[in-house]
């Protein structure tokens, strides 16, 4: 059912009175204006929201209709939040106004307090019939609403979001979850590794199912990380085959060193040469993205530019879009269930065992059931997992753990952190920007220190010592403050910028690092300095152990919101050349039906930095996937594919993946 409003009489459990009520989830808007919908703050408010990402520019009102069955005054509340508020104790920049059948509501909402909570918007008279409701940004700079709630009495919804996630369901008229078919196996996360594990195991025949969060399949990979690793290494030269088709990089590639571009020290990439050419045209998709509306928006008044920056950046989105459709269609084809923008927040067992999975649409916040009989835990955040109860850890492990050379002697929360996409460049029309004093909950920098570009690189990067996975709005949040605040002073401080535009900042993260599921085998920096050879011996990982910190001098000043960083690319790999992974860090040590793909694998902190790149996680999901048919058709779990069926394995790996 569609996630609309609907008004009713709801009891509230030990509260009798009866009032109308309508609650409006505002990602459910029909016309979102410029505001977008973000899904950061899940964790907190069980809900996606719409923000105002105008880049200090407010954006267009975003408006639906609602029907009112009951004529009256009616209180209007909004679910906000003053988002800098952990920065700054001043007025914060997110304000908005709720417009009720174009009177804007006397309100100035989301620019205080210190958490996600219900604000009064003030109150309207409202006849019988439909009524037009509005979100209406003051300033550019991310606002945010997650509801609207119109009741005719003045009490707010509960200020506790558990609480409210059952006034939602009532409100919102919702009834029991949608159940999906079972599936041999559910794969949760649509990255690189989750589409290819739910790829190969659906190839062989199994029933699969795939879940994720966002509208566009590859994670990472859609959001703007190109593929690395070097598949001519590989231990079994026939994995790979559905990496490259769910990356997009030609069959004819895999296997020729001269495909690849490599860094001196060893690690490396595939050639643009030999993505699949096709991909590099305009996008036929509804579905938009950051980038892409902008690029739109931007063609639209003739405001692009022959920047070849520019126009590279363009191309890069082109052809992300157009690889994500492909890759699409591919699972599809091999009849992969896929459903978009679905948040797994919830996991039912039965013993050691994941029964069903539990997700909400970021859409219609309604709820589904995903029941199988094998799980892949994909989500780069380890969340199925950690949901399930199975052993995890995040941050670095001491020495002591593994007797790692590169490991700290005690343990920490460090951690590699998340990253947008921003570029400005040269227009015609520059407009302005507010001077740094206007930005006082912005990060300050000055002469002394500042970054001098106009565009983004890697190394932009926060939530270095924060949860990334639970986190993931304060992080995104604290990268906003940089870019805001290291181009207000640019734009007012170096002539040379006087004539850009900010016109390109992506507002999801594209994640590093999160949780690390545990499994029978977590490998470590030790065995790969020391060639540990493993019985499962099975992907082949290339890359160095590229694990990032935050920069001395923007730690020093940024203590706990640090957001330059620098790489390792220490490379004990070049001792050894590649290393071979075994299988048994491909499931959990303790959910017994629970495999973990991805950047959430069984590794430590220092080996992640090696297996962390997208064309070796793509081969050890295409592993997973075939552990996965052994397991259906020898009617074992995970682990049994080590204990008993090892031969098996190597055989199929061998082989390598259907192609068809
Ligand atoms: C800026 C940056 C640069 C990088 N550079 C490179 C590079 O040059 N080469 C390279 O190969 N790698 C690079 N990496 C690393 C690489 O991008 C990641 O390690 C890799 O993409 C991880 O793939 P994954 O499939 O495990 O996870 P992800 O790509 O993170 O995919 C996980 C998916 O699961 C979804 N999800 C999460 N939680 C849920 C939930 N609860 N319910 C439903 N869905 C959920 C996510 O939205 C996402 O779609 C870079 C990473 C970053 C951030």
């Amino acid at each position: 059912m569609k996630k609309s409003i609907v008004t009713l009489c709801l009891l509230l459990a030990g509260l009798c009175p009866v009032a109308a009520q309508i609650l409006v989830e505002t990602e459910a808007f029909a016309d979102k204006g410029g505001w977008v919908a973000d899904h950061q703050a899940f964790d907190k408010i069980r809900s996606a929201y719409l923000m105002a990402h105008g880049l200090g520019r407010p954006v267009a009102d975003a408006a639906t209709t609602v029907p009112v069955a009951e004529a009256g005054t009616y209180h209007v509340y909004a679910s906000t939040y003053n988002w800098t508020s952990p920065w700054y104790k001043g007025k914060g920049p997110g304000a908005f106004q709720v417009v009720v059948d174009g009177t804007p509501l006397p309100a100035e909402l989301g620019t205080t307090g210190s958490g996600w909570e219900w604000q009064y918007a003030g109150a309207v008279r409202l006849a019988k019939g439909d009524v037009r409701l509005a979100l209406h940004d003051l300033t550019g700079f991310n606002g945010r609403c997650d509801a609207l709630y119109l009741s005719r009495e003045q009490t707010p919804p509960p200020a506790d979001y558990a609480r409210m996630e059952e006034v939602r369901r009532q409100l919102l008229g919702q009834g029991t979850p949608h159940v999906a078919p079972k599936a041999d196996l559910v794969v949760v996360g649509g990255g690189i590794a989750g589409c290819a594990t739910a790829l190969t195991a659906a190839r062989y025949g199994l029933k699969v199912v795939l879940v994720d969060n966002l509208p566009w399949l590859g994670g990472n990979n859609a959001l703007g990380v190109r593929a690395s690793g070097l598949m001519y290494k590989n231990l079994y030269p026939e994995l790979g085959n559905i990496t490259c088709q769910v990356t997009g990089v030609q069959l004819a590639a895999k296997n020729d060193p001269a495909a690849y571009q490599v860094d001196p020290t060893g690690f490396g990439d595939v050639r643009y040469a030999h993505y699949e050419q096709q991909l590099n045209s305009p996008v036929q998709d509804a579905r938009g993205s950051d980038m892409l509306n902008s690029i739109e928006r931007l063609e639209a008044r003739g405001e692009t530019s022959a920047n070849r920056q520019e126009q590279n950046l363009k191309q890069q989105e082109y052809l992300r879009r157009n690889a994500a459709l492909k890759r699409e269609a591919l699972l599809r084809e091999a009849g992969v269930e896929i459903y978009h923008d679905i948040q797994i927040f919830e996991v039912v067992k039965e013993g050691t065992l994941i029964a069903s999975v539990k997700g909400k649409s970021l859409k219609s916040g309604e709820e589904y059931i995903f029941a199988g009989g094998l799980f892949a835990d994909c989500t780069g955040d380890g969340t199925v997992g950690y949901l399930a109860g199975a052993d995890w850890r995040m941050g670095r492990e001491s020495r002591d753990v593994a007797q790692e050379p590169s490991a700290p002697e005690v343990a920490d929360q460090k951690k590699m952190g998340s990253t947008m996409q921003w570029y400005a460049f040269p227009r015609a029309d520059a407009g302005s920007f507010p001077r740094p004093e206007e930005l006082p909950w912005a990060i300050r920098v000055d002469k002394e220190y500042h970054i001098n570009r106009s565009s983004w690189a890697w190394w932009w990067e926060t939530g270095l010592e924060i949860d990334n996975a639970t986190e993931a709005e304060l992080v995104r949040d604290n990268f906003l403050r940089a870019v805001f605040g290291n181009w207000a002073y640019l734009k007012h401080h170096n002539p040379q910028y006087a004539g850009y535009r900010l016109d390109y900042l992506q507002h999801i993260a594209m994640k590093r690092e999160s949780r690390r599921l545990l499994g029978d085998v977590i490998l470590d920096e030790t065995d790969i300095l020391e060639r540990v050879k493993f019985p499962d011996a099975s992907f082949t990982t290339t890359w160095t152990m590229d694990l990032h910190y935050a920069k001395p001098e923007n730690a020093k000043r940024y203590p706990g919101w640090e957001w330059v960083t620098y790489c390792t690319h220490y490379k004990p790999l070049a001792k050894v050349d590649r290393y071979d992974v075994p299988y048994r860090v491909l499931y959990s040590r303790n959910v017994d039906n629970l495999f973990i793909g991805g950047r959430c694998m069984s590794v430590t902190h220092q080996a992640l930095g090696t297996v962390r790149v997208q064309m070796t996680l793509g081969m050890a999901g295409e592993v997973t996937g075939m552990a996965a048919k052994i397991c259906k058709e020898q009617g074992v779990l995970p682990r049994g594919v080590y204990e008993k069926h090892l031969d098996d394995l190597k055989k199929l790996m061998k082989k390598g993946a259907p192609l068809k």
